[in-house]
C-alpha cells in the first residue's frame, strides 16, 4: 500500500463541521489541528436536530450517539400562540427535531472532548492568509507564527475566512434569503416544560424554547426585510444588531417586550442573514471547504446532519486515496454534492413557514397545523418530506 501523504491538517473553524472532520482525520492516521476564532468553545445558541439513519450511523460509528442522546432536548410540543400565549396550532415535535435534537453548545462540547487528545486546537485565533505551492500551504494568522499545512480545510462557517482567502475569485457564493434570525439565552421564566411557543404577526415570529439542564430558555427571532429591502449590517457588530432587532420589534406584543428586555444581558447575543453558501468548486487545490463554509443550506437543510456527513466522507476519501488531495476532494464533491443539493432546495422556502408575510399566511399556516393531527396520511407525509432529503445518500465504508 502507498505511504500515507498530506498528513498534517489544518482546520478552520470549531462549531460542528470543523471537530467532526478532525475526529474522521485523526481515526485515519491524519494529524489534524483546528484553528478557532473564538477565544474558547462557543457555548450557548439554539438547538440542532439529527434526523434519519445517515446522520444517526456516521454518530454512531463515532461512538457518540448515546452521548448525544443523553443530552438530547426532548422536545415534546412546538406550539404557535396567540398574544395570550394561548395556544392556537400545534407543530408536531419531530419537524423541529428530528429524532435527536441537542443544543448547539452541548453537539460542541461533545465533539471537543471526542477529538482534543488527538487534535491541536489553537483558540483566540484566525488564518490572515493562505499562499500554496507544491509544499504546501504557507499560513499566517492574527496571532500565531506563520506555518506550513499540507492541506487546509475551511470549516468556519458562513462568513469563512478560508472561503474568502481561496476562493475569492468565484461570484455569487452568498444568496441572502431574505430572512434574519437573532438567537440568544434567557432566564428560564416562561414555564415551559421541554416545549416551545411561537407567535408571528405578519414577516416576523419570535418564540422561546426550553433549554433543559440549563437553567435558561432560548430566545429566538425570525423576520423578513422590512419594506423587502434586504437590513445592511456589519456582521462583527452586535450593537448595530442588538439595535435593528429591537426596531424591526418594537410594537410586537406577547413576551416579546420581556425577552428583548433580556436582550442586553444576553452574552450569546447571535445575530444574521439567513443565506446560502453555492460555489461552483468546493476545493481550489490543497484547499477544500466544509459544513457552512462551503454550502450553508440554512434552518431547514439538515445543515448540522450534512456537516457530520460530510466529514465522514472527506476524511473517508483522504484515506482511501493515501492522502492524494486530488483524487478525495474530487470524490468528497461528487459524492456529497447532490445531497447538499436538496437540502438547500428544502431550506429556501424557510422565510414563508418561519416568517409567514401577512395574516392570511400566518392563518393558513395555523390551520394546516390544527388540522394534522386528523389526518394521519400527511402526518405521515410531513415526518416522511421532513426526512427525506437527510437519508438521501448512500454511505460508503471507509477502512479505518
Ligand atoms: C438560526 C439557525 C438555526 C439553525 N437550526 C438548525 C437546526 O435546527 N438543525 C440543523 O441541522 N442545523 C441548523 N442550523 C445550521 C447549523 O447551525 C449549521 O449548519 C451547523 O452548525 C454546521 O455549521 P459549521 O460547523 O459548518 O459552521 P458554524 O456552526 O457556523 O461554525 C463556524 C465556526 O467557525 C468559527 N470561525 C468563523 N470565522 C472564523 C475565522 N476567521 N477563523 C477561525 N474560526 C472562525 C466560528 O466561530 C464557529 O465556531 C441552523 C443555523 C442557523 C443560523
Amino acid at each position: 500500500m502507498d505511504a500515507m501523504q498530506n498528513q498534517n491538517i489544518l482546520i478552520s473553524g470549531a462549531s460542528v463541521a470543523g471537530p467532526a472532520l478532525a475526529w474522521w482525520l485523526a481515526r485515519h492516521g491524519f494529524r489534524p489541528t483546528v484553528v478557532e476564532r473564538a477565544p474558547q468553545l462557543r457555548g450557548g445558541g439554539y438547538a440542532v436536530d439529527f434526523r434519519g439513519p445517515a446522520h444517526l450511523s456516521v454518530l454512531a460509528k463515532m461512538g457518540l450517539l448515546d452521548q448525544i442522546k443523553a443530552q438530547q432536548t426532548h422536545l415534546r410540543a412546538t406550539t404557535y400562540v396567540d398574544e395570550h400565549s394561548r395556544p392556537v396550532a400545534a407543530m408536531p415535535a419531530s419537524i423541529f427535531a428530528g429524532d435527536v435534537e441537542i443544543l448547539r453548545g452541548d453537539l460542541g462540547r461533545i465533539l471537543y472532548g471526542a477529538t482534543r487528545d488527538d487534535t491541536e486546537y489553537l483558540f483566540g485565533d484566525s488564518i490572515t492568509s493562505l499562499h500554496q505551492d507544491d509544499d504546501g500551504v504557507h499560513v499566517t494568522f492574527a496571532r500565531s507564527a506563520p506555518r506550513t499545512f499540507d492541506l487546509v480545510i475551511g470549516a468556519d462557517g458562513l462568513h469563512s475566512a478560508v472561503r474568502r482567502l481561496a476562493f475569492g475569485g468565484q461570484p455569487d457564493q452568498v444568496t441572502d434569503l431574505g430572512l434574519y434570525v437573532s438567537i440568544f439565552g434567557v432566564p428560564d421564566r416562561y414555564g415551559l416544560d421541554h416545549e416551545g411557543q411561537l407567535y408571528s404577526v405578519p414577516g416576523k415570529t419570535a418564540a422561546v424554547f426550553s433549554a433543559p439542564g440549563t437553567g435558561q430558555a432560548v430566545a429566538q427571532f425570525f423576520f423578513t426585510a422590512p419594506g423587502g429591502e434586504p437590513i445592511d449590517f456589519d456582521y462583527r457588530d452586535t450593537a448595530q444588531q442588538r439595535k435593528i432587532l429591537a426596531d424591526v420589534y418594537a410594537g410586537v406584543g406577547w413576551h416579546v417586550p420581556d425577552l428583548l428586555g433580556q436582550m442586553p444581558a444576553a452574552d450569546d447575543f447571535y445575530f444574521d442573514s439567513v443565506s446560502q453558501v453555492k460555489l461552483d468548486r468546493w476545493s481550489s487545490g490543497r484547499v477544500a471547504l466544509t459544513g457552512d463554509a462551503g454550502y450553508a443550506a440554512g434552518p431547514g437543510g439538515n445543515g448540522t446532519g450534512t456537516a457530520v456527513v460530510a466529514a465522514y466522507v472527506l476524511a473517508g476519501e483522504l484515506a482511501a486515496a493515501r492522502g492524494d488531495y486530488r483524487v478525495a476532494y474530487d470524490r468528497y464533491e461528487r459524492l456529497l454534492r447532490p445531497y447538499v443539493a436538496r437540502g438547500q432546495k428544502q431550506a429556501s422556502g424557510g422565510a414563508e413557514f418561519l416568517a409567514p408575510p401577512t395574516a392570511k399566511k400566518i392563518a393558513q399556516r395555523d390551520r394546516f397545523f390544527r388540522m394534522l393531527p386528523y389526518l394521519p396520511p400527511a402526518r405521515l407525509l410531513v415526518k416522511h418530506l421532513s426526512t427525506r432529503t437527510a437519508t438521501a445518500i448512500n454511505l460508503p465504508e471507509y477502512a479505518p
